[in-house]
């Protein structure tokens, strides 16, 4: 821990510009760390890979950039209320604008090729027990092997009555709704080589 004989510099400190001031702050160090996607109200971390809101900027800088100057780490946080005032970045999660259709693939992001998806309502799941689970309790879906049933008996294309296979998919983060998956379609420089393997967590398979 670096004691900073700065004492006004102290985690949970509110940014001290007033709003109007913050209007017109020029967004510089913000923009070194994260990508922004305005059209969903968040910002990825270019480092990280996960979503940051106004609110979660501070917690972010202070506990996974905390070699970075506090006073940086404090410009960040009021580039972050800049953006949030001028309707660049959601408040909080809440206010994130979640991917409701099949976009580009978002840069940054750890891309998946084995997503499940619902046929009846489109959310998504990398492994079959989740969607699964998702189909029996939200669409009343009874598993055609039934209980206990024997893993030769599979249908033609598995058990793709209720979800489809394969969906490339992405997520905003590693936490809470930040996990929700959505759909995307590989940029074209991509499609041909490694066939999108790109399992950046490399785990959750099954
Ligand atoms: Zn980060
Ligand atoms: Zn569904």
């Amino acid at each position: 821990m670096i004691q900073d004989s700065n004492k006004a510099v102290t985690i949970g400190q509110p940014p001290i510009l007033a709003s109007e001031q913050r209007r017109g702050l020029h967004i510089i160090l913000f923009d070194k760390l994260f990508i922004r996607l305005p059209a969903f109200q968040t910002a990825i971390c270019r480092e990280h890979s996960t979503a940051v809101t106004a609110k979660s900027v501070a917690s972010h800088v202070d506990l996974q950039h905390c070699f970075l100057a506090p006073g940086d780490r404090r410009r960040i946080v009021e580039e972050a209320s800049a953006l949030q005032d001028d309707g660049l970045l959601a408040a909080d999660v809440d206010s994130i604008r979640f991917p409701n259709k099949i976009i580009p693939a978002i840069d940054g992001l750890p891309i998946w090729r084995d997503g499940k998806k619902c046929l009846q309502c489109g959310y998504i799941r990398r492994t079959r027990q989740h969607i699964q689970r998702h189909c029996r309790l939200e669409h009343g879906w009874v598993n055609p092997r039934g209980r206990g049933g024997k893993p030769g008996a599979r249908l033609a294309g598995g058990l793709g009555e209720a979800w489809v296979d394969g969906v490339y998919c992405q997520r905003l983060g590693q936490t809470g709704a930040l996990q929700r998956l959505f759909e995307v379609v590989l940029p074209a420089s991509e499609k041909g080589e490694g066939q999108g393997e790109s399992d950046g967590q490399g785990r959750g398979r099954l």
